[in-house]
């Protein structure tokens, strides 16, 4: 199938309210053009020199997320830019995105990420240091706009563990949005478990493969 065909079967399953980030990663510029005359304005990579590539090449009313885990050394290149930063996961990182925001004369929208899988490899924050951060470091990054938070499941076959990880990642979202009006964005879901990420209160999905096809390899 087309990335249109795909796209559009896609988005019959996606309700109105939750937004739909297509993972071009790895994929060449042509790709997300087609993606793009299908009407896809939102677009996730997880590398910044790629996504500072497509930016150059790609027409500009694009919204940029940055969906990788990020090195703080690289966060100057995309910052005059990126729409919104989903794996934030410490404090050092916030500095520096509120420092370069900063110098940008603006303000970055990011999204912290919880650790909600079982596996060693997935980076992430607690519920105890996401409290800690929106109550008490923000105060100090008044270049930074904390929207929400981001979450990645454990890759398994055991749909019973996914669920309650979403769970998990739902109800600290729901502690969080009462207490800060700016938290409105809950990040979960990609190719294989978006369906339920919904179903379990997700606000947007993080979707590849299964617009653009698989990857040369597996990032
Ligand atoms: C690659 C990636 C996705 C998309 O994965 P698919 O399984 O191809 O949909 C979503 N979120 C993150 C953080 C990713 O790195």
């Amino acid at each position: 199938m087309s990335i249109q065909e795909n796209l559009k079967v896609i988005q019959s399953r996606i309700p109105e309210h939750v937004t739909l980030v297509a993972v071009s990663k790895t994929k060449p510029a042509e790709d997300l053009q087609e993606a793009y005359d299908a009407g896809i304005r939102d677009f996730g990579e997880n590398k910044i020199q790629e996504m500072c590539d497509k930016y150059e090449v790609l027409p500009k009313d694009i919204r940029w997320h940055m969906i990788g885990h990020v090195q703080t050394n690289k966060v100057k290149y995309m910052a005059p830019f990126v729409y919104l930063i989903h794996g934030v996961d410490s404090l050092k990182l916030l500095k520096e995105i509120n420092k370069q925001a900063e110098k940008n004369n603006r303000v970055i929208d990011v999204l912290l990420q919880q650790f909600i899988a079982d596996e060693e490899t997935k980076f992430g924050l607690d519920e105890e240091e996401i409290r800690q951060i929106m109550t008490e470091e923000i105060q100090s990054l008044p270049n930074i706009r904390v929207v929400g938070l981001m979450g990645m499941a454990t890759f398994t076959d055991n749909e019973n563990q996914v669920r309650n990880e979403f769970k998990t990642l739902k109800s600290n979202f729901d502690l969080l949005k009462k207490n800060h009006s700016d938290v409105s964005i809950l990040s979960m879901g990609m190719s294989g478990d978006y369906e339920m990420a919904i179903e379990e209160g997700s606000t947007m999905v993080r979707i590849g493969s299964s617009i653009f096809g698989n990857r040369n390899y597996p990032i």
